[in-house]
This record gives structure tokens, sequence and C-alpha cells, in this order.
């Protein structure tokens, strides 16, 4: 596959997931607003937990977070999320003078086995082409104001490489359990488009 590689077999699947969903709604066999609330939750809920999982262990293990910085997949797959389209993993530490963030600028890849599914803002042109050129407003429009003094990085994911941003550990958190630490994890915290 030349270039980006990816958006068209990523466009065929979506055309016969819409497919198989029509046919299936059509024999009454599966309620569509059912499919949206699956779709919801995935995206939302189960997705970003093994995300959260891996943001927390490396907060709270040193050895585990050099591992995860050095071979993002190896450290991923080693808390057992591994699989499609997160085979090559790279983990973008957020620090006092940088901060990450995540787009893909030609389609909607996003590392699956740590996020799920990408949200509807992830995959819609004005993000992908704005947070490329502006990326502090883009933030903005998020609610988070980055320092000036402080580095913002956007790093443009494809079909090689997909990214997932370690953000810092918030102060004052010193006494959580990992579990506590991974349910203060958001999903927009490691686009990187949300502070922890
Ligand atoms: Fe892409």
């Amino acid at each position: 596959m030349a270039g980006h590689g990816h958006n068209e077999p990523e466009s065929d699947i979506a055309i016969r997931v819409k497919a198989i969903e029509s046919l299936l709604a059509e024999k009454g066999l599966v309620d569509p607003v059912g499919i949206d609330h699956l779709v919801d939750y995935y995206e939302t809920r189960v997705g970003p937990r093994n995300g959260a999982a891996v943001v927390a262990r490396a907060w709270t293990d040193p050895a585990y977070k050099e591992r995860l910085l050095d071979d993002a997949s190896a450290a991923i797959a080693e808390l057992g999320y591994s699989g499609l389209q997160g085979e090559n993993m790279v983990v973008l530490e957020n620090t006092p003078e940088v901060h990450n963030v995540v787009v893909c600028t030609l389609c909607s890849c996003y590392p699956w086995p740590v996020l799920g599914l990408p949200p509807v803002w992830y995959k819609s042109p004005p993000y992908r082409s704005r947070v490329v050129r502006e990326p502090r407003a883009v933030l903005d429009e998020f609610g988070l104001i980055v320092p000036k003094d402080v580095e913002v990085r956007v790093w443009d994911s494809s079909a090689e490489i997909r990214y997932l941003v370690l953000p810092m550990r918030p102060e004052g958190t010193d006494g959580l359990s990992e579990e506590e630490l991974a349910a203060l994890v958001t999903r927009d915290g490691m686009i990187g488009v949300a502070a922890v």
C-alpha cells in the first residue's frame, strides 16, 4: 500500500458494517438505536479503560514506564492488550516542558486495543486539519490552555504507528492505588486534548 495506505480498507470495513447493520435492522433483528448505544459504550467506556490501566501502571511502576516508552506495543501487551490497530504503538510522555497531542490527518487511525473506537470529532475534517495548523487554538476549544512556555507537539498517526499520550500524573495523588489512578485517566487525556 502506498503512502498513508489504510484509508481504503477502513472505508471498506465501514461500508460492510453499514450494510450488515441495515440488513439486520430491516429483518428486525437489531435496533439501530441499540447499536448506537453499543458503539458509544465502546467509544467512551470499555476501550479507554485499557489505556487508563496502562497509564496508571506507568505512573506507579518506573520500570514499567521505562519499558512502555522504549517499546510500547510489548509493554501494553504485558497487560493483555494487543491486536488490530495496535501492533506498532508509540507512547508519548507529557512533561512540564512538552505537551503531546495525537491526530490522524488523513483518516481516523487510532489505537483500538488501548482506546477503543475513535470519537466522532477525532474523525472530523476540522480537527484533523486544524490541530496541525493551530494546535493551541484547538486545545483551547477543548478547554485545555497550554502555557506558552510548554511546547506542543502534534503527532500524525498512520497505518504504521499509533500513538498513546502518557499524561502527567496529577498533583496530590500520592496516596492513590493503581486502580484509583486509572479511574482518573480519561480518553481525551490519552489523545492529548485534555489534562488529567
Ligand atoms: Fe489514518
